[in-house]
Protein backbone atom coordinates (compact mmCIF):
# COMPACT_ATOMS: atom_id res chain seq x y z
CA UNK A 1 0.00 0.00 0.00
CA UNK A 2 3.07 2.38 0.84
CA UNK A 3 5.95 2.18 -0.43
CA UNK A 4 9.35 4.30 0.47
CA UNK A 5 12.32 3.95 -1.02
CA UNK A 6 16.16 5.32 -0.53
CA UNK A 7 14.79 8.81 1.24
CA UNK A 8 17.56 11.02 1.86
CA UNK A 9 17.24 14.21 3.82
CA UNK A 10 19.77 16.81 4.68
CA UNK A 11 19.61 20.46 7.06
CA UNK A 12 22.50 21.90 5.59
CA UNK A 13 25.63 19.65 5.98
CA UNK A 14 23.78 17.71 8.08
CA UNK A 15 22.90 14.14 6.37
CA UNK A 16 19.51 13.49 8.67
CA UNK A 17 18.30 10.55 6.39
CA UNK A 18 20.66 8.55 5.24
CA UNK A 19 18.64 6.28 2.64
CA UNK A 20 15.28 4.92 4.05
CA UNK A 21 13.00 2.04 3.00
CA UNK A 22 10.08 1.33 4.46
CA UNK A 23 6.99 -1.03 3.37
CA UNK A 24 3.82 -1.25 4.74
CA UNK A 25 1.05 -3.03 3.84
CA UNK A 26 -2.93 -2.75 4.47
CA UNK A 27 -3.46 -2.96 8.34
CA UNK A 28 0.74 -3.38 9.12
CA UNK A 29 0.99 -1.39 12.60
CA UNK A 30 4.62 -0.59 11.84
CA UNK A 31 6.59 1.15 15.19
CA UNK A 32 9.55 3.16 14.35
CA UNK A 33 11.77 2.89 17.68
CA UNK A 34 14.96 4.48 17.97
CA UNK A 35 17.05 6.85 19.84
CA UNK A 36 16.57 11.02 19.69
CA UNK A 37 18.08 12.47 16.52
CA UNK A 38 18.06 9.50 14.46
CA UNK A 39 15.92 11.06 12.06
CA UNK A 40 12.57 9.24 12.76
CA UNK A 41 10.68 12.61 12.73
CA UNK A 42 11.69 13.62 9.68
CA UNK A 43 11.33 10.27 7.96
CA UNK A 44 7.65 10.42 9.14
CA UNK A 45 7.65 14.15 8.04
CA UNK A 46 9.08 13.37 4.33
CA UNK A 47 6.42 10.87 3.76
CA UNK A 48 3.48 13.17 3.66
CA UNK A 49 5.54 15.96 2.61
CA UNK A 50 5.54 17.98 6.00
CA UNK A 51 9.50 18.30 4.86
CA UNK A 52 10.59 17.30 1.24
CA UNK A 53 13.24 14.46 1.12
CA UNK A 54 16.02 15.46 -1.48
CA UNK A 55 16.12 12.16 -2.84
CA UNK A 56 13.59 8.72 -2.81
CA UNK A 57 10.43 7.84 -4.27
CA UNK A 58 6.94 7.47 -2.28
CA UNK A 59 4.69 5.14 -3.90
CA UNK A 60 0.98 4.99 -2.11
CA UNK A 61 -1.78 2.90 -3.88
CA UNK A 62 -1.79 4.26 -7.34
CA UNK A 63 0.55 7.44 -6.68
CA UNK A 64 4.54 7.26 -7.33
CA UNK A 65 6.55 9.79 -7.35
CA UNK A 66 10.04 10.65 -7.12
CA UNK A 67 10.45 13.17 -4.09
CA UNK A 68 12.31 15.77 -5.43
CA UNK A 69 9.69 15.68 -8.17
CA UNK A 70 6.32 15.62 -6.57
CA UNK A 71 4.07 18.04 -8.12
CA UNK A 72 1.05 20.04 -6.02
CA UNK A 73 -1.09 17.75 -7.34
CA UNK A 74 0.75 14.85 -6.02
CA UNK A 75 1.51 16.16 -2.28
CA UNK A 76 -2.29 16.82 -2.50
CA UNK A 77 -3.58 13.33 -3.12
CA UNK A 78 -1.21 11.99 -0.48
CA UNK A 79 -2.37 13.90 2.38
CA UNK A 80 -5.90 13.30 1.11
CA UNK A 81 -4.69 9.64 2.49
CA UNK A 82 -2.68 9.92 4.92
CA UNK A 83 -3.69 11.23 8.37
CA UNK A 84 -0.78 12.64 11.07
CA UNK A 85 -1.25 12.92 14.25
CA UNK A 86 1.65 15.31 15.61
CA UNK A 87 3.69 15.60 18.89
CA UNK A 88 2.06 19.00 20.12
CA UNK A 89 -1.49 18.11 18.66
CA UNK A 90 -1.57 21.16 16.37
CA UNK A 91 -5.24 22.07 17.26
CA UNK A 92 -6.53 25.22 16.27
CA UNK A 93 -6.73 27.02 19.34
CA UNK A 94 -9.54 29.51 18.02
CA UNK A 95 -12.03 26.54 16.78
CA UNK A 96 -13.90 23.70 19.25
CA UNK A 97 -13.03 20.12 19.45
CA UNK A 98 -15.87 19.09 16.03
CA UNK A 99 -14.55 22.26 14.26
CA UNK A 100 -10.55 21.07 14.31
CA UNK A 101 -12.16 17.33 13.17
CA UNK A 102 -14.15 19.03 10.48
CA UNK A 103 -11.58 21.16 9.13
CA UNK A 104 -9.63 18.68 6.77
CA UNK A 105 -12.92 17.63 5.79
CA UNK A 106 -14.20 20.86 4.70
CA UNK A 107 -10.83 22.10 3.38
CA UNK A 108 -9.13 19.09 2.02
CA UNK A 109 -12.09 16.58 1.22
CA UNK A 110 -14.13 19.02 0.01
CA UNK A 111 -17.28 17.70 2.21
CA UNK A 112 -20.46 19.44 2.62
CA UNK A 113 -20.94 21.09 6.77
CA UNK A 114 -23.30 18.28 6.98
CA UNK A 115 -21.71 15.56 6.03
CA UNK A 116 -18.41 16.76 7.79
CA UNK A 117 -20.34 17.67 10.73
CA UNK A 118 -21.43 13.88 10.91
CA UNK A 119 -18.47 12.51 10.38
CA UNK A 120 -16.48 14.60 12.70
CA UNK A 121 -18.93 13.39 15.97
CA UNK A 122 -18.40 9.43 14.76
CA UNK A 123 -14.44 10.46 15.03
CA UNK A 124 -15.03 12.24 18.21
CA UNK A 125 -16.91 8.97 19.46
CA UNK A 126 -14.61 6.37 18.89
CA UNK A 127 -11.96 8.67 20.86
CA UNK A 128 -13.99 8.89 23.43
CA UNK A 129 -15.24 12.41 23.36
CA UNK A 130 -18.28 13.16 21.60
CA UNK A 131 -19.73 14.70 25.14
CA UNK A 132 -16.73 17.53 24.57
CA UNK A 133 -17.28 17.93 20.75
CA UNK A 134 -17.88 21.66 21.56
CA UNK A 135 -15.16 22.32 23.86
CA UNK A 136 -11.99 24.50 22.89
CA UNK A 137 -9.05 23.42 23.29
CA UNK A 138 -7.72 24.97 26.19
CA UNK A 139 -10.96 23.60 27.58
CA UNK A 140 -9.58 20.08 27.56
CA UNK A 141 -6.58 18.35 29.30
CA UNK A 142 -3.29 17.18 26.57
CA UNK A 143 -4.80 13.51 26.28
CA UNK A 144 -8.37 14.99 25.42
CA UNK A 145 -6.93 17.24 22.86
CA UNK A 146 -4.32 14.96 21.38
CA UNK A 147 -7.45 12.43 21.04
CA UNK A 148 -9.10 15.29 19.08
CA UNK A 149 -6.05 14.90 17.15
CA UNK A 150 -6.48 11.05 16.50
CA UNK A 151 -10.41 11.81 15.66
CA UNK A 152 -8.71 14.78 12.87
CA UNK A 153 -6.59 12.06 11.58
CA UNK A 154 -8.74 9.09 11.30
CA UNK A 155 -11.87 11.20 9.98
CA UNK A 156 -10.35 11.46 6.66
CA UNK A 157 -10.39 7.68 6.35
CA UNK A 158 -6.89 7.75 5.32
CA UNK A 159 -4.91 4.50 3.55
CA UNK A 160 -2.29 5.19 6.61
CA UNK A 161 -2.32 7.35 9.88
CA UNK A 162 1.16 8.62 10.76
CA UNK A 163 1.81 9.22 14.06
CA UNK A 164 4.67 11.22 15.48
CA UNK A 165 5.36 10.13 19.34
CA UNK A 166 1.75 11.18 19.88
CA UNK A 167 2.23 10.55 23.69
CA UNK A 168 5.33 12.25 24.34
CA UNK A 169 4.09 15.63 25.42
CA UNK A 170 1.68 14.33 27.99
CA UNK A 171 2.02 13.98 31.90
CA UNK A 172 2.67 10.41 32.71
CA UNK A 173 -0.92 10.00 33.69
CA UNK A 174 -2.26 10.75 30.11
CA UNK A 175 -0.33 8.68 28.19
CA UNK A 176 -2.78 5.28 28.74
CA UNK A 177 -5.76 7.07 27.53
CA UNK A 178 -4.49 7.93 24.44
CA UNK A 179 -2.23 4.82 24.02
CA UNK A 180 -5.48 2.55 24.25
CA UNK A 181 -7.03 4.95 21.73
CA UNK A 182 -4.50 3.93 19.01
CA UNK A 183 -4.72 0.19 20.09
CA UNK A 184 -8.38 0.36 19.36
CA UNK A 185 -8.00 2.13 16.09
CA UNK A 186 -5.23 -0.54 15.49
CA UNK A 187 -7.95 -3.32 16.39
CA UNK A 188 -10.30 -1.83 14.02
CA UNK A 189 -7.83 -2.46 11.14
CA UNK A 190 -6.32 0.78 10.77
CA UNK A 191 -2.95 0.63 9.43
CA UNK A 192 -0.62 2.56 11.34
CA UNK A 193 3.16 3.83 11.16
CA UNK A 194 3.96 5.48 14.51
CA UNK A 195 7.25 7.16 15.72
CA UNK A 196 7.03 5.99 19.48
CA UNK A 197 9.60 5.62 22.87
CA UNK A 198 6.45 3.67 24.27
CA UNK A 199 8.41 0.17 23.94
CA UNK A 200 5.57 -1.73 26.13
CA UNK A 201 3.04 0.03 23.62
CA UNK A 202 5.21 -1.32 20.77
CA UNK A 203 5.24 -5.06 21.83
CA UNK A 204 2.05 -5.31 22.01
CA UNK A 205 0.70 -3.53 19.71
CA UNK A 206 2.68 -3.00 16.43
CA UNK A 207 3.27 -6.28 14.13
CA UNK A 208 6.44 -4.78 12.48
CA UNK A 209 8.97 -3.00 14.36
CA UNK A 210 11.61 -0.61 12.73
CA UNK A 211 15.01 0.42 14.18
CA UNK A 212 16.33 3.29 13.50
CA UNK A 213 19.81 4.64 13.97
CA UNK A 214 22.32 7.62 12.41
CA UNK A 215 19.44 8.08 9.55
CA UNK A 216 19.39 4.91 8.30
CA UNK A 217 17.06 1.21 9.28
CA UNK A 218 19.35 -0.48 11.81
CA UNK A 219 17.44 -3.35 12.14
CA UNK A 220 13.86 -4.66 10.95
CA UNK A 221 11.33 -7.48 11.78
CA UNK A 222 8.14 -8.77 13.22
CA UNK A 223 7.42 -7.40 16.30
CA UNK A 224 7.88 -10.98 18.36
CA UNK A 225 11.53 -12.05 16.59
CA UNK A 226 12.43 -7.97 17.38
CA UNK A 227 12.17 -8.22 21.06
CA UNK A 228 13.12 -11.78 21.81
CA UNK A 229 15.85 -12.07 19.33
CA UNK A 230 17.54 -8.53 17.93
CA UNK A 231 20.18 -9.18 16.54
CA UNK A 232 22.27 -5.73 15.98
CA UNK A 233 24.23 -4.49 18.65
CA UNK A 234 22.77 -1.03 18.85
CA UNK A 235 19.44 -2.26 19.12
CA UNK A 236 20.19 -4.72 21.88
CA UNK A 237 21.78 -2.02 23.96
CA UNK A 238 18.71 0.07 23.25
CA UNK A 239 16.42 -2.48 24.24
CA UNK A 240 18.26 -2.99 27.21
CA UNK A 241 17.70 0.25 28.81
CA UNK A 242 13.88 -0.47 28.62
CA UNK A 243 14.04 -4.17 29.69
P1 LIG B 1 14.22 11.78 16.07
O1 LIG B 1 12.77 11.90 15.71
O2 LIG B 1 14.78 10.42 15.85
O3 LIG B 1 14.53 12.29 17.45
P2 LIG B 1 14.59 13.99 14.25
O4 LIG B 1 14.09 13.57 12.92
O5 LIG B 1 13.69 14.85 15.09
O6 LIG B 1 15.05 12.71 15.07
O7 LIG B 1 15.93 14.78 14.09
C1 LIG B 1 17.06 14.24 13.42
C2 LIG B 1 18.11 15.32 13.24
O8 LIG B 1 17.62 16.29 12.32
C3 LIG B 1 18.46 16.07 14.51
O9 LIG B 1 19.85 16.28 14.51
C4 LIG B 1 17.72 17.37 14.36
O10 LIG B 1 18.39 18.42 15.02
C5 LIG B 1 17.73 17.58 12.86
N1 LIG B 1 16.59 18.36 12.39
C6 LIG B 1 15.29 17.97 12.43
N2 LIG B 1 14.49 18.91 11.91
C7 LIG B 1 15.29 19.93 11.50
C8 LIG B 1 15.08 21.22 10.88
N3 LIG B 1 13.84 21.61 10.53
N4 LIG B 1 16.15 21.98 10.62
C9 LIG B 1 17.41 21.57 10.95
N5 LIG B 1 17.68 20.38 11.55
C10 LIG B 1 16.65 19.57 11.82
Amino acid sequence: MLNVSNIHKRFGNNEVLKGVDLHVEKGDVIAILGPSGSGKTTFLRCLNFLERADEGEITLGDITTKCTKASKKDIINIRKRTGFVFQNYNLIITKTAIQNVMEPLLVVQKKSKEEAKRIAMEALDKVGLSNRYDFYPSQLSGGQQQRVGIARAIAVNPDVILLDEPTSSLDPELVGEVLSVIKKIAKEGTTIVIVTHEIAFAKEVANRVVFMEGGKVVEENNSSEFFSNPQNKRTIEFLNRFL
